[in-house]
């Protein structure tokens, strides 16, 4: 048995007049929400409670706290705050990881089951999936998430579409509000990575998803300090269910993690409007490179994501595709040249970062081998310019 979180949360407005209030935006929720309540001498941020367990005698009563693998008032907060964000009526439900919040949302689907996916997803995501079709001879249909008529064919009589948009590496962009309509036509269950879009770039529980899934370690969270996930959904029954996963499996999130999250989730607008401004921008002037074959950012009037990330997301993200001329050499050159960028794995911190993604085994052989996948920070436009450019004469010896 889980406890229910204590809705211990301020509410989002000051209630003293009686005048209707215009909503607040998000940047605001993410500033104003899960905070304690206004008590004078009371504390502005939650306190981190350490204890892996509670007073508790007999049966326990619903609401009280009994052990922390089930549930703790420390990650109550940060579970209200992006549930906030994501406009979901549950409270979010926190995880150790991404990948623990994935592995919850795949709990959804029998054995002898089926779950589409692009086939550029999360390539640890896509490992899982394989991994369910060994197991449990779960059939794994993965598509092109940017043709939508290939999704919606492949979703016939399956129960989990999971889509990732854009996707991980190759910023493919899918048609949200079409996918989750068909779906819900179809009673198929439906699951949105919202790692990269961040839920100020879009909100698919208001499009019709039934769960959203976050890498908390990405933009959320966005110091590069912390490994943490979360399933968002407006349905109770769900909730009690992922709940329930989490509890049993145990992958939960440590207090200290929960709380740095909650802290950087207070400048996500912030970071969220620097980096993506600092994305197109470096896009915007790769596209005139000399030393580049390609550049991949939704934010590109050229690119094939667009017209539909114009339509249906509000921003174009901070991750972005670059394959410079000289192929998989060159890459690794430019990863070793570079001096301000971070060579690493993961993105959405205040660093920017990049790697050469098929570098990995495991990575979708559809990704090309000399794409180099940069998550844009938010240093100063020029110095990140003036870096990417200098490490790409290097690399190509010009
Ligand atoms: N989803 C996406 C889109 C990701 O990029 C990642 C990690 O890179 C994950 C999920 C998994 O998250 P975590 O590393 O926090 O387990």
């Amino acid at each position: 048995m889980t406890t229910e979180p204590t809705g211990q949360t301020e509410p989002t407005a000051p209630s003293a007049s009686t005048a209707p209030r215009a909503p607040l935006s998000p940047a605001t929720l993410a500033v104003s929400a899960g905070r304690p309540p206004r008590e004078q001498g009371g504390p502005v941020n939650p306190p981190v409670v350490l204890s892996s367990t509670y007073v508790s005698r007999g049966v326990q009563q619903p609401g009280e706290l009994l052990y922390t693998r089930m549930d703790t008032e420390t990650w109550h907060p940060f579970e209200e705050a992006l549930a906030t964000l994501e406009g979901a009526a549950e409270p979010g439900i926190v995880f150790g990881s991404g990948m623990a919040a994935i592995a919850a949302v795949f709990s959804f689907v029998p054995a002898g089951g089926k779950v589409v996916l692009p086939r550029h997803a999360y390539q640890v995501t896509l490992g899982f999936a394989d991994d369910l079709a060994a197991r449990h001879g779960v059939d794994v249909v993965r598509v092109d998430v940017a043709d939508t008529e290939q999704v919606i064919a492949a979703i016939e009589g399956a129960d989990l579409l999971l889509i990732e948009s854009p996707t991980n590496p190759m910023l493919e962009v899918a048609d949200l509000p079409a996918l989750l309509v068909a779906a819900r036509e179809r009673g198929v269950l439906t699951a949105v990575d919202n790692t990269f879009a961040t839920p100020l770039g879009q909100q698919p529980l208001a499009l019709g998803a039934d769960v959203v899934v976050h890498s908390v370690t990405k933009y959320l969270a966005g110091h590069s300090d912390v490994v943490l996930g979360a399933v968002v959904t407006n349905d109770a029954d769900l909730a009690a269910r992922v709940r329930a996963h989490r509890t049993l499996h145990g992958a939960i999130a440590g207090p200290w993690e929960v709380w740095l999250a909650l802290r950087g989730l207070r400048t996500l607008a912030l970071r969220v409007e620097r980096s993506q401004a600092n994305a197109a921008e470096i896009a915007r002037r790769l596209t005139a490179h000399p030393l580049v074959e390609e550049v991949r950012h939704p934010s590109l009037p050229t690119d094939p994501g667009h017209e539909r990330a114009a339509r249906t997301m509000s921003g174009f993200g901070s991750v972005l595709g670059l394959r410079p001329r000289g192929g998989r050499e060159v890459a690794d050159a430019l990863v070793t040249a570079v001096e301000l960028w971070v060579p690493a794995t993961s993105l959405g911190g205040v660093e920017s970062s990049l790697e050469r993604r098929r570098r990995f085994a495991t990575e979708s052989h559809t990704v090309p081998e000399d794409l180099l996948r940069l998550s844009v920070g938010i240093e100063d436009v020029e110095d990140l310019w003036a870096d990417l450019d200098h490490a790409l004469k290097v690399a190509t010896g010009g």
